[in-house]
């Protein structure tokens, strides 16, 4: 999951950044609403957090120029004002969820998993592939009853294959979902963490789950998935 901070006070650019981070997401920050816009309309961005008040383009116009767009990512909007025009306001620019600073990390969390959820169109809180089990909400996973212990990038990269289930992947594709802008294509990153992921995952099963397509990406699958 791939995460946009357009947000020019870099203190809690920052602060979000890292949090994000921590919590596994490949984050973006934007310090202006044009630069934040260019971003967003260049990446593919699971969900955009947008502070309203912005040099160049404020949160409000971002939001009705990506919506013109056809930009659908959701977008939370964080605001130091707190009255009930300004929130009408953003959501009518085409935000899905408002949030008044200062807000605790935690709530700010919640609520971004609520707008990735709400993108999948379904209350997903458990990928399965085969008797591989991913849990969304308690960041645990399981192959054959077993936890398996993954670093928050380990976990990333597996959400994002388990979510393409069946699906060709490219490296392109990986690194715009579950890396960040910083990161650098030429270097072997990606293969190294899918081999990884295949020790944990795959390492001691018949079944092996990640598969290696030519030339083309990765492609994750179970026995009857083909
Ligand atoms: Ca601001």
């Amino acid at each position: 999951m791939r995460i946009l901070v357009v947000e020019d006070e870099r203190k809690i650019a920052d602060f979000i950044k890292r949090g994000l981070k921590e919590e596994g997401y490949a984050v973006d920050v934007a310090y202006d609403g044009q630069e934040g816009h260019f971003l967003a309309t260049t990446n593919d961005y699971d969900a955009i957090v947008l502070d309203v008040m912005l040099p160049k383009m404020d949160g409000v116009q971002f939001c009705r120029q990506l919506r013109q767009d056809k930009i659908t990512a959701p977008i939370i909007m964080l605001t130091a004002k707190d009255s009930v025009k300004d929130k009408v306001t953003g959501l009518d620019a085409g935000a899905d969820d408002y949030l008044t600073k200062p807000f605790a990390f935690e709530e700010f969390l919640a609520r971004v998993r609520a707008l990735l959820r709400k993108k999948d169109l379904a209350v997903t809180t458990t990928l399965q592939v085969n008797d591989l089990t991913l849990g969304l909400l308690t960041h645990k996973v399981y192959r054959a009853h077993k936890e398996i212990i993954l670093t928050s990038k380990e976990m990333a990269l597996l959400e994002y294959l388990m979510r393409n289930a069946g699906k060709v992947v490219t490296r392109t594709m990986i690194s715009e979902h579950v890396w960040d802008i910083d990161f650098d294509t030429d270097t072997n990153v990606i293969d190294v963490y899918i081999n990884y992921l295949r020790k944990k995952v795959d390492e001691g099963h018949k079944t092996k789950l990640i598969h290696t397509i030519r030339g083309r990406g990765y492609t994750f699958k179970g026995k009857n998935d083909f």
